[in-house]
């Protein structure tokens, strides 16, 4: 027996933060879904494909191993038996990833892939369309929401934390931009389902939505 627990919401919303707490505190494995989308793409580049080489990209999904590994407490990403944990992380990554994930054939993969480490065990994974299309039949359902005034706010925290110069403005811009390209994307747009609760944390802190969270996933266990 398997449980559940499906959030999706729009960039800076505060998922993976909030997944993370969660995870940690009721003992459920955190699966990175961004983190496989991430390895594809790192994978495109290494091999030297253009984002227009949609068949090439497709014919790699055979030949490619993703692995989550914990070590130490710290959550390890291999592609292909090697450590790409930070490599995935990199501008160039950053920079292709929305494409690449919106070619279908490689979200049905990644979404098969996502149902596949996640059976048979207890899970807390967040995304995009995690409770509309990986997990429809998720345990516990959350759409996790903030103003994008907020959100722009918060990713400018990120940034200065990350020593990434940026304007208020450029960020507000950026979130807007990704909101309309997920929300209107032909390809699994994000949505809110129709069964998951709705967290508006523009108000809240990291504390109190993690509670939050918490409280709604208990109240479903029993
Ligand atoms: O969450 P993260 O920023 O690592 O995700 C990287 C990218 O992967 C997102 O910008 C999005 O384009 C894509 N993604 C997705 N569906 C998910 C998770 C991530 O399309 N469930």
């Amino acid at each position: 027996m398997s449980f559940v627990v499906a959030i999706d919401g729009p960039a800076g919303s505060g998922k993976g933060t909030i997944t993370k707490l969660v995870g940690k505190k009721l003992g459920l494995i955190n699966i990175d879904t961004g983190a496989t989308y991430r390895c594809v793409t790192l994978e495109v580049i290494n091999r030297g494909y253009s984002i227009k080489e949609e068949d090439k990209i497709v014919n790699l999904l055979k030949n490619i191993k993703i692995e989550f590994k914990n070590d130490n407490e710290e959550e390890k990403v291999f592609l292909n038996g090697k450590d790409v944990t930070n490599e995935i992380r990199t501008k160039e990554v950053n920079e292709m990833v929305s494409q690449v994930s919106h070619i279908p054939e490689v979200r049905k993969n990644m979404a098969d892939f996502q149902r596949k480490i996640a059976e048979g065990k207890n899970v807390i994974m967040e995304g995009r369309d995690i409770a509309t299309n990986v997990f429809p039949n998720a345990d516990v359902k959350i759409y996790l929401d903030a103003t994008p005034e907020e959100r722009a706010k918060r990713r400018m925290k990120q940034n200065e934390e990350k020593g990434i110069v940026s304007t208020y403005e450029e960020v507000l811009e950026n979130i807007k931009f990704r909101d309309y390209n997920d929300k209107t994307s032909s390809v699994a747009p994000l949505k809110q389902a129709e069964d998951a609760i709705y967290i508006d944390s523009s108000n809240l802190s990291i504390e109190e939505v993690t509670e939050k969270v918490i409280e709604i996933i208990k109240s479903k266990k029993d």
